[in-house]
């Protein structure tokens, strides 16, 4: 099959969260199994940067008249670490190359104030759009794809474009990784984008007034998936569905929920370039030495003892960073540490290096994004804490599994799926809590520095947490028979 994959981020290409690993693995799984994919994403200055092979593509024109737009083809580094050469890499990347739009360095949704660009519509907007005209013309000097698979609200629009053309266009399927985000616009940005302006109705891409970019790509794609089967099912519900349960429910028959998967060619700490001390489970001594390291890179005190919590997160409302800054005393109180790595709103981040000096050599705070220094504190810390409100997949409780940091999860999305609590003997990988309040979260805590103070019974479950297998290649089969249904 032939599969256009179009995301606004892509591992190692430009990261800001779970959806670069994603955009950045998956494909890779795809192509391993055997499909021809092709991956599809803005020309940001990194990515243009880090794309392997480059050569010129397609000139496209000016679609939505903000300037000529071609294509830059290449492939995706990867595979043996960031930038490496691995196996795996080498999938076709096709770059949309725009520079009034895309030639800005940093964030790709913010601007340097911290608000999102003013013209994200357009940005996105010419993404979703040249993602379709893949789709239905050979002009391009590439194959027309059997499915476009799109991902997010940068992308909802694609399944939107290719139902007003008509004609013979691919299958669709679109991916929600986070449907807290939602595209939204005032509905007058119907016109520029190029769509009819009846679309702007509830049948259609209107939300509460506005223009969603989300909405388009839950109403119009053919399939709908979403990254686990717990937030598949919560996003159905009246309190989980942020204004889409009544769409999410009609289109039921068409949604699943697919795992998503966690790339052992970077995170894998018996070969990470980015800690010190490589470790397996069959060899947990290295894991000791680079929780050292990471005590004396983060400015704590140096102490083996310390049972030392990670948490490497956007500062946002949903990841429950206030409840971890509720507990940062009783955790210091009872001989522990926090790390922290994140950044996102200011008060929360604020509040952050707020902790760290009240609790000097105990907290400390690492503002910014830092690929390098995530590594180290999966690697360093005991325990990784992810008290999210919700969590469509989370990553990062799959990773500290595989570097034996016995994750404290919140019970939802796929935290749910993922993360099975100590209290179950024989499977237990980490500790488990059902309200988002800080007593449940405290009790997790305690029950998680008891049994980490029981040396025997904590490396156990290390171990186990160290064996469990969240390959993409089984979240590519469960992608690869959805599209089969489709074509
Ligand atoms: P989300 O996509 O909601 O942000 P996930 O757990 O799915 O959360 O994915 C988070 C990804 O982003 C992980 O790869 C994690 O290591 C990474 N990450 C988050 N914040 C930072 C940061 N400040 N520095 C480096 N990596 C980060």
């Amino acid at each position: 099959m032939r599969i256009l994959f179009v995301a606004s981020e892509a591992y190692p290409l430009i990261k800001t969260g779970g959806l670069a690993d994603v955009a950045g693995a998956l494909p890779v799984a795809l192509a391993e199994a055997g499909e021809d994919v092709r991956l599809l994403l803005p020309a940001y200055p990194d990515a243009l940067d880090r794309l392997k092979d480059k050569e010129r593509g397609a000139h496209l024109g000016d679609p939505i008249g903000v300037g000529e737009v071609k294509l830059i083809n290449g492939r995706l580094p990867g595979g043996d670490g960031p930038g490496g050469d691995g196996p795996g890499n080498g999938v076709p990347v096709s770059l949309v190359h725009c520079p009034p739009l895309y030639d800005r360095p940093g964030n790709p949704y913010l601007g340097p104030d911290g608000r999102d660009w003013p013209d994200n519509h357009l940005r996105f907007g010419l993404l979703s759009r040249v993602a379709a005209m893949l789709g239905v013309s050979s002009e391009t000097g590439m194959a027309r794809p059997d499915i476009i698979h799109a991902n997010d609200w940068q992308t909802g629009l694609v399944p939107a474009y290719l139902r007003h053309w008509g004609g013979p266009i691919p299958a669709t399927v679109f991916t929600v990784h986070n449907l807290a985000y939602q595209g939204r616009f005032p509905g007058e940005t119907i016109g520029p984008l190029g769509l009819p302006r009846a679309y702007m109705s509830m049948h259609g891409l209107e939300f509460n007034g506005d223009l969603s970019f989300l909405k388009a790509g839950l109403y119009y794609s053919d399939r709908i998936t979403t990254v686990s089967p717990t937030y598949a099912h919560e996003i159905q519900t009246d309190g989980e569905g942020q204004g889409f349960q009544g769409l999410l429910r009609a289109r039921d028959k068409d949604l699943v929920g697919i795992l998503n998967g966690e790339d052992d060619r970077i995170w894998d700490p018996a070969h990470d370039p980015d800690i010190h001390h490589p470790f397996s489970s069959a060899r947990l001594s290295g894991k000791a030495l680079d929780k050292s390291d990471l005590q004396r890179e983060m400015g704590l005190e140096e102490r083996a003892g310390f049972m030392l919590f990670g948490v490497i997160s956007r500062f946002a409302e949903q990841k429950g960073i206030d409840l971890v800054l509720e507990a940062v005393s009783d955790i210091v109180a009872n001989g522990g540490q926090v790390a922290m790595l994140g950044s996102g709103e200011p008060a929360l981040e604020e509040a952050c290096r707020v902790a760290a000096r009240s609790h000097p050599g105990r907290v400390a705070v690492r503002v910014g994004f830092d690929e390098s220094l995530a590594h180290r504190m999966q690697a360093g810390c005991d325990s990784l804490l992810m008290p999210s409100r919700f969590e469509p997949c989370g990553l990062s409780q799959l990773y500290a599994l595989r570097y034996g940091t016995l994750p404290v999860v919140r019970h939802t999305g796929g935290l749910a799926d993922t993360v099975v609590d100590a209290g179950d003997r024989e499977n237990g990988t980490g500790f488990v809590f059902w309200d988002p309040n800080i007593a449940e979260f405290q009790g997790a805590l305690h029950r998680a520095m008891a049994l980490y103070r029981q040396p025997g019974l904590w490396q156990e479950m290390q171990r186990r947490a160290m064996g469990q297998d969240f390959s993409w290649r089984r979240a590519a089969e469960g992608y690869r028979r959805l599209y089969r249904g489709l074509i």
